[in-house]
């Protein structure tokens, strides 16, 4: 099975704070990471370093078998093969829902504007927004819209999908629609890494789910073994709260 992600001895300080200690991750082809942990245990800055949001100071990152820190090329085969999904959708307000999705392919893939149209169409339709193509980022509910931002990340046939608590600022009743959309990129073998406290869909559908603590990665396990008998004691702890 192809390694998608390889994380070794990473660290990362923002000024004297030291927010990741030695994190060690791989990540295989399809597989469905869910990483849970308190508020500022260091899940985002993670995710961030992956595709290098964030710059580390120590320890190696390769994604697709590329060092995202050896060269710009790397990372930039990397950014262009990898999507990201944030809890706050991040799309652009003053474009269309379709020139949202259409807008990297056309300026990063170079991909003549009527094929990237129709692939931002059939995104749409697949995270069943056929009804608002030409809306604007404003219009819409903020489960539409983060359905906008998981086809946009879609529209660059990514290797790898990340998602950071893509479902933490919704409204209860559309939590479900985008879970719903990732379901589907799961059993259709997209390889993700998911930050979130979605324990159900965690145990639907992730094959490992870790825990982080204090920017280490405390337990990481395959799904079931997680929940029916965690290793460490803050992890029982952490789960016996949001469970
Ligand atoms: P989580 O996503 O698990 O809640 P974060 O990765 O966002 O945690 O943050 C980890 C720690 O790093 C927190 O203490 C947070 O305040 C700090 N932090 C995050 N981003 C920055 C930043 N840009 N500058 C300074 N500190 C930051
Ligand atoms: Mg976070």
């Amino acid at each position: 099975m192809e390694r998608v992600v390889r994380i070794r001895g990473l660290h990362k300080s923002f000024g004297k704070l030291h927010v990741l200690k030695n994190i060690d991750l791989d990540v295989y082809e399809s597989d469905v990471l869910v990483l849970c942990g308190p508020s500022g245990a260091g899940k985002s800055t993670l995710l961030r370093c992956i595709n290098m949001l964030e710059h580390y100071h120590e320890g190696t990152i390769e994604v697709l078998g590329k060092d995202i820190k050896s060269s710009r090329a790397n990372l930039s085969y990397v950014r262009k093969n990898s999507g990201m999904v944030f809890q706050h959708f991040n799309l652009f307000p003053h474009i269309s829902v379709m020139d949202n999705v259409a807008l990297a392919p056309i300026h990063v893939k170079k991909m003549p504007k009527d094929q990237a149209y129709e692939k931002a169409k059939s995104l749409l339709d697949q995270v069943g927004l056929s009804a608002k193509y030409d809306a604007y980022p404003g219009q819409l509910s903020g489960g539409q819209k983060q359905r906008v931002a998981i086809a946009r990340a879609l529209a660059m046939d990514p290797k790898l999908m990340l998602f950071d608590e893509p479902t933490s600022a919704l409204d209860p009743e559309m939590i479900k629609e985008v879970l719903d959309v990732m379901i589907k990129l799961a059993l259709g073998g997209m390889t993700m890494i998911i930050v979130s406290h979605e324990m159900g869909f965690a145990r639907e559908v992730a094959n490992k789910v870790g825990f982080l603590d204090d920017g280490k990665i405390i337990e990481l396990t395959p799904k079931n073994e997680f929940f029916t008998n965690p290793r460490s004691e803050r992890t029982k702890e952490f789960l016996s709260k949001i469970l």
